[in-house]
Parts: structure tokens; sequence; C-alpha cells
């Protein structure tokens, strides 16, 4: 149902007061159906965002803001280009840190999802979502974002599910899913597997142990390279999970022990000296210890020399029996106590303070241990290929451009995705092992007997997927995949894909190559990146740098439109934003000054209403209103190419520039002249003018400051029912002759103003002038009421001519663009003591420049004192001799002589 929008416009408040319209505008929006694609008509060509889905357990930060911010405004601009605009929201189940608040609030219980078991345990974490998830949708409201809400989807809902399922199983079945062996980044706390992008690097100061690894029948007393290899080491602890010794095949040092066996400290284990190009002869001591259970390098060493692979850790890091002696000791214990043995043993040489980056479970703090183990991967080689090839043929672009060698240097060096996590809130694996014969069976749906022996022993592997393997399937999951639907159909693929530059690896390139494997086409047309939000200084935002600007907070303070208004202009593609809570008060104050334009305007309509004016060129436009409108059409034209480069900051501040530094600041001053006036057409045509301008610039400041021009627009004379679903303005034509003899009035308006205050003139004081203007004498004499109004002329004492016969005496003389303007000294101050002001300044200037011509024809001086001091001196006597000259002139001006 239709309803009128609730904006009161009988009476406009003072100030603009955006808690007064966000909310009920925002309702009045949604209850209209004017964020759905339907309002545009059915042939309408799609314009669609996937909105990025923020974590269910997500609170709003500047990262969400920015998106959001830069999402709605092109979207907001689609829309009122005609499009059917499509913006899906959603949110991501967020695999662990979801599961981490439940786990939270069941230890504060006392329980553990262990103790309650798998079934319970999701049923709270449901609960708690239902209770929770909704808080970044409300915020997500406040902020303006205009997505279809009755799209909203879930990465755990049914029908997203179903599209994992689908993924997992297509890709299984074409053999680019398998079960393998592999060094995973190993959580303890959440003894689960954790993806690069859960791991924090920190820098902090480690141990280096150095230590003899015996050489099998040799002494440890014929030392180095005979009895024994020095080798170093951060975790001694690993030193149980050692398989051989590595060289460089070059090192004199070593090279002759190749091929001999060293024994591992303590547990006297044999294993090989082996050689590998890899070792850094200048490094350490030369020599590396390989572990490939618990180091990635050493893991790919180890596979090119078909190392064994020895896991001396249990899942929750104590350690397993393949320590020996060590077995069930915490990972550290087993160090110091490894370390004493060692020690008595004689095989240490010394310990060393040593600055390294430790790796840390983002979410549980631990230090992350590498890990071997059982997981599922995907084959990425063929994937990014496709991936590659999409790129390069354009189909898909990136915004800004320097991003797609980042993009190709990962692609091209792309390892395969582990992408099985020990956790249960998630999608679990779609495979079933058979407790009969082994069978593993990976099906679309639930399977209850074995496809093999025909058991019912069925098993479901216990794992759940990668949060990303969801989101990588985003922009069609949320459109209905793997069904046919109408909303697939129309509205994919989807235009843009907006998110920070950050992430760019992580999903967009997933997002990539998921969906031209599953769709066969890519899933969005260009790539938008943004940069990150930080402080005034450029410092990264953080919680212990107490630096942080909370966006509700500051929506909450100074509105909505404040913080999306600075957050835009502060951005260019790709680069970080420097956000102070300044700016944001610079936001909150255009936003209040639109409305007090509007409100100006709307203040004499009262008196003298005039309609919505389709068009103004039919008018009896004066200068003013032709200059106005060909500046006007500019910047329609300017606005319009800029957002279609992605130039969304600099779209902004050219329209705030014209906005405030040309419509308010000169053009409402001159239109004063004939609103206050007598002559009722020139009123007439000023106003529908005034109208014609502001009510189009409202609609291109929309997609910046939905509210307060929406809240202005209403006020306004306009067509339609809201400005959310007016057309973009289309500019008309420029009016070059009206801006080139409008900029020369203003020139000389901005030089008598400026000429006022280098005098100190009164603000309120008219003074006299004489315009010397040539042919354009006649331009100047059509203006004079502009000139008299804005530059506080005195219209009694305003001569313009086109030639003078003798120059004014005692009078301010100034050039502008061939224009002559004499100011009658007289007029703007009291002579007589700016002379006597004057001379004393000269008298003092000259003193000075005395004493410093001395100094320099002194020989004592110019010959012993250092050059650059000499260099100064001669600097100060030019400036003094400057100033000196200008006094002079000056007086002389005052008094007429020479
Ligand atoms: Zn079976």
């Amino acid at each position: 149902m239709k309803q009128p929008c609730p904006i009161d416009t009988t009476q406009m408040s003072k100030a603009y007061d955006p808690h007064a319209v966000e909310t009920l505008l925002y309702e009045w929006w949604e209850k209209q159906g004017y964020f759905k694609p339907e309002i545009a008509p059915p042939d309408a060509r799609p314009f669609v965002i996937a909105m990025p889905p923020p974590n269910v357990t997500g609170e709003l930060h500047m990262g969400h803001a920015i998106t959001t911010f830069i999402e709605d405004l092109m979207i907001r601009y689609h829309r009122m280009q005609g499009r059917a605009a499509l913006w899906v929201p959603g949110t991501d189940h967020a695999g662990i840190a979801t599961q981490l608040q439940v786990e939270r609030m069941l230890a504060r219980e006392g329980l553990s999802r262990q103790q309650i078991g798998r079934e319970e345990f999701l049923r709270r974490t449901w609960e708690w979502k239902e209770k929770y998830g909704g808080r970044i949708q409300l915020q997500l409201r406040r902020m303006g974002a205009s997505c279809d809400w009755d799209r909203e989807r879930f990465t755990l809902d049914e029908g997203l599910s179903r599209a994992v399922r689908e993924c997992f199983v297509r890709l299984y079945e074409k053999g680019l899913i398998y079960r393998g062996e592999y060094l995973v980044n190993w959580s303890p706390g959440l003894q689960t597997a954790v993806s690069d992008l859960e791991v924090e690097y920190r820098e902090e100061e480690a141990t280096l142990y150095y230590f003899k690894y015996p050489i099998a029948g040799a002494r440890l007393e014929d030392g180095p390279g005979v009895g024994y290899i020095p080798v170093a080491t951060v975790r001694p602890e690993t030193i149980l999970g050692d398989t051989a010794v590595a060289v460089h095949p070059d090192d004199e040092r070593y090279r002759h022990l190749i091929g001999k066996t060293c024994l591992v400290p303590i547990l006297n284990r044999p294993i090989p000296v082996i050689h590998d190009t890899y070792v850094s002869m200048d490094f350490g001591t030369g020599a590396l210890k390989i572990t490939p259970g618990h180091d990635p390098n050493d893991f790919e060493i180890g596979q090119r020399h078909g190392l064994p692979i020895i896991n001396v850790f249990n899942p929750d890091v104590t350690m397993n029996e393949n320590a020996g002696p060590y077995a069930g000791l915490d990972r550290y214990e087993c160090r110091r106590r490894l370390w004493a043995d060692m020690e008595a043993a004689g095989l240490t040489i010394k310990t060393e303070k040593y600055v390294t980056q430790i790796p840390h479970s983002q979410r549980g703090g631990e230090v992350v241990e590498p890990m071997l183990s059982t997981q599922w991967f995907v084959r990425m080689k063929p994937l990014a290929e496709a991936g590659l090839t999409a790129v390069r043929d354009r189909r898909i672009v990136i915004i800004p451009e320097r991003f797609t060698k980042v993009y190709y240097n990962w692609l091209e060096n792309i390892r395969d995705w582990c992408i099985s996590r020990q956790l249960w809130w998630g999608h679990r694996i779609p495979v079933w092992y058979c407790q009969e014969c082994g069978q593993m069976i990976a099906a679309r749906v639930d399977p209850t007997t074995c496809t093999q022996c025909g058991s019912t022993r069925l098993e479901q592997d216990p794992d759940v997927l990668d949060t990303w393997f969801s989101s990588g399937l985003w922009p069609f999951s949320t459109l209905g995949w793997p069904d046919d639907t109408p909303d697939l159909r129309r509205f994919y693929p989807t235009d843009v894909m907006e998110t920070g530059y950050d992430i760019l690896f992580f999903w967009v390139a997933r997002m990539i190559m998921q969906g031209l494997e599953m769709t066969g086409q890519v899933p969005f047309r260009v790539v938008y990146l943004h940069g990150l939000v930080r402080d005034a200084q450029g410092r990264k935002m953080s919680k212990t740098a107490g630096n942080v600007i909370d966006p509700l907070e500051m929506i909450e303070r100074y509105g909505t439109d404040a913080l999306r208004f600075s957050l835009l202009t502060g951005t260019t593609p790709g680069n970080d934003i420097n956000l102070s809570e300044e700016r944001i008060v610079a936001g909150r104050n255009f936003a209040n000054k639109i409305w007090n334009m509007v409100r100006f305007v709307v203040g004499h309509l009262r008196q003298h209403p005039v309609e919505f004016p389709e068009d103004v060129t039919q008018l009896p436009l004066a200068l003013a209103d032709r200059w106005i409108l060909s500046r006007h059409h500019e910047v329609i034209a300017t606005v319009t190419r800029l957002i279609e480069a992605y130039q969304f900051g600099e779209a902004g501040r050219q329209l705030y520039e014209f906005m405030w530094g040309e419509l308010a600041d000169w053009y409402i001053e001159m239109a004063k002249i004939p609103l206050t006036g007598q002559d009722e057409q020139a009123r007439d045509t000023t106003l529908r003018v005034l109208v014609y301008i502001l009510e189009r610039c409202l609609r291109l400041l929309h997609p910046y400051m939905p509210f307060v021009t929406e809240a202005a627009w209403q006020h306004l004379p306009h067509r339609g029912d809201a400005l959310i679903i007016a057309r973009w303005p289309t500019p008309g034509a420029r009016d070059e002759e009206a801006e080139t003899m409008m900029q020369l009035v203003m020139e000389v308006i901005r030089a008598i103003r400026n000429a006022r205050t280098e005098y100190n003139v009164e603000v309120g004081r008219h003074i006299p002038a004489v315009i010397v203007a040539g042919e354009k004498a006649a331009l100047f004499r059509s203006q004079a009421d502009i000139l008299i109004q804005l530059a506080h002329l005195d219209a009694e004492q305003l001569d313009i001519v086109a030639e003078l016969e003798a120059k004014p005496q005692q009078a301010l003389a100034l050039v502008v663009s061939g224009v002559e303007v004499y100011l009658p000294l007289a007029g703007m101050i009291d002579l007589e003591a700016e002379r006597v002001r004057l001379s004393k300044e000269l008298e003092k200037v000259q003193e000075q420049l005395a004493r410093s011509e001395r100094t320099l024809s002194n020989p004592n001086f110019v010959n012993k004192a250092p050059p650059e001091v000499v260099e100064k001196e001669r600097a100060k006597m030019t400036a003094l001799q400057e100033q000196a000259g200008k006094l002079r002139e000056r007086l002389h001006v005052l008094t007429g002589e020479m």
C-alpha cells in the first residue's frame, strides 16, 4: 500500500535533526518497496551487488561502514539511473568466531561442547544466532543500506546449504577434492586447523638454542664437522621429530658428511645427513635440522627427499608416544626438560636471544603449531587457470588496476586449499564412511546404505567446511543456485564486487574460481577494492592503541549522513582513508548547510509559491542565472563521469565545492537582490532557478547523504513520491559566454574583498569605487547591483566607465584581467591615522636596513664570517628593501605624492 512520506512539510526545523528523520525515512522507503529491483520497469537492465556477508557475530566497525556506504552509493546511483537495482544482504555463519562465542557462554555455565554433545551444541548455537544474529542488520539499517531485505540470506540456511553440498559433490566427482595428509596451522586451544587468515604473526623475543647433532660412530670431542654438526632451533621439542640434518652441497665444512648418519639427541634415533640448496651457508650454523611434521619448509624438503614424517604432538599439543621419555608432557615443559637432559649429555652449545615472528591463533591467542593431519583439500591449479584467464580476458576488471598483478601472482603460485575444519558449527562435510567395507561416499542426499556392500552402518565425516567455502558461492547461491530460479536468470552474473583490498585472495579470488567452475560464468564483472580506514595520523585503528572511532557512536552524535559523506569523500580506489572526528564534523556542517539552503528557498516560496520548474531555459534569465545554470550542468556531467569511473571521493568533493562554494556563497547571495526587490518577474525567475538547481543537486547528492537530501527534497517543489526513486539528472547545454562574463565580475568582487581585508575595512562599511572596464563597461553596469551587494560598495559613489582621463589620487588601484578598479582610500580608512602608521613602520624598516647595510659593507664581516651567515644577511637586506619599497608605495598612494 502506498503511503505518503512521513516528513511533515508544513514546517521546517531551524537546524537539521538527523535523529528526527533517519528511522522515519528508512522505514518508509522499505515499506514502499523502494529497495526492491521490482520498483523499476520489468524490462529495466539490472544492476546487482551481493553484499559481502558480515559475520553473524559481528559488531559494526569502520571497515563495514565504508563497505556499506560505497555499495549503497552505487546501488542508489544506479537505481536513479533507472536500473533494476538489487543489493542482496546476508550474514556469514563465521564458523570459528561463532563457535567460540557459544563455547565461552557454555564455559560460564561450567560446561564444554564435548559434555553436551554435538546435537545439543548446535541447538544452542542456533539459539544464540536467533538471539544475537540480528544486531548487524539493525546496524546496516541505521547506516541507510538500501538492500532488499526480502532476499536476505544466511550461509547456513537451507538453500545455501544445498548449494554448498552441490559444489562439494561436483568437485569431488571431478576429482578436484581429495583427502590427504598435510601440514596445517593447528590451534591447540580450538583443536582445529585454522586458515592462514586466522593466524596472526607477532614479533617476539624468543630463544635460539644452539646444539650438537652427534655423528654416529664419532666422538663429540672431535669438534664441529667431525664429531657433530652444530644446529640451531627456536623449538627444541621438535628435535624429537627430526628426520634429517641438511647442509648445502657446496659447504666445505660439512660436504664430507653428506650421506653419513646423525643421532637424534636423547632418543638416539639414526637419521641421514642430506644436501639441499635450500640451506643457506651463511645463515646460522649453516646446517638445518629437518622436521617435516612440524615446519612447512621442512615439509617441502622432506617431500623432495622422501623423508619420513614424524608427528610428536597430540591434538592438545602435549607430547605423544613418538617423544619417547617426554610423552605426555606439555610442549613447553618438554622443551625445558629435553634441553636440561641435552645439557647434561654435553650436547648443548649456547643459547641467545632472538627476535622472530611467532604465529598465534587470531581467535584463541595461543601459539599455533604446524601439524600434520588428514584433511580435505581442493585441487586449485585447474580452478586457478580459469580464474587467471577471466581477468586476463578482461571479463572481470579489477579496480584499481595495480591489484591485477597481485591477483595474478597469487593465483600463479596457489597451493591446494585445505577446506576441512575440526569444528561443529558449519556445513558438515557430505562424505560417509562405510563401517563394513570402508567405502567412501560423497552424496547430495544423505545415503542410508553403502553403495558397495549395502551395509547400513555408515558414518558421516565429523568435520565441517571452511567458512570461505560457502562464502565463495555467495554471488550465485544467494540468487537460488543450484536451482534455475528467475532471480538467477535475471540477476546473475552480478555487476560489482566491492570489498577491502585485504581480502582479494581469501574471498574474491575464490568467488571467481568457484563461480566459473559452478556456473560457467564470471560471478561479477568488476571488482572494486577500497582501502582500509585508519586514524587521522594514518595508524591502523585498534583497541590497544585506543584510536578506534566507533561508527555507531559517530552516527549517534552527528547523524548517518555526516559519517557517510566524510568516509565517501575520503576515498580513492585502493588507498587507505585517514579518518578523524573533525572530518565527520565537517560532514555534519555540510548537512546543515544543505538544510539551510533549502530552508532559505522554502521561506521565500511561502511568500511567493512557484510550481516545480521542469525547464528553466525559456525564462527571462539574468546573467547570474545563466552562469549558475551553466556551472550546474557542468557539475552534473563531471559527477556522473566520476561516479561511472568509480571515483566516488572526487565526485563528492566536486559536488561539495559547487554546492557550497558557488551555489551558496555566490549565487544565493546574488539571488537575494531580486528576491527582496520589487521586480516580480525577476523574483519569480530567481525562485524557479533556485528550486531547479537545488532539487537537482539533492538528486546528485542523494547517494552520498540519503537522509538529509530526501527530507529536504520533500520540502521543495518536486515531481514524484520520493527522491530515492527520482531520476538521475542529465546535463543541459553549457553557456560559456555567461561563465566568462560572470567569472570576470566575480574576480573583481574578490579583489575588492581582499583589499578590504588588507586595509581592515569594517564589514558593514559601504565604500566608493571607480571601475574602468573598457569594452566591458556595459557588462559591469548591468551587474552593478551584484557588485554593490557582494563587494559592499556605496551605490551613490560607484562609477563604472569605459575610460578614465586621469587616475584618481589617493586611491588604491587594483587590476583584474584588464579591468582597473580604484578604491578611494578616504572612503575606506582614516587617512591621517594610516599615514602616521605607515610612516612609523617605514622608519623602523629603514633603521633595520641601515644596520644591515653597515654590516655588509664591513670587510671584516664579509671576509671572516661563514659564507652562509653572510648569505643570510644579504637575503635579510633584500627583504627589507622590498618591504620599504612597498611601504613607500602605499604612502605614495595615500598622500598622492611621489
Ligand atoms: Zn560398504
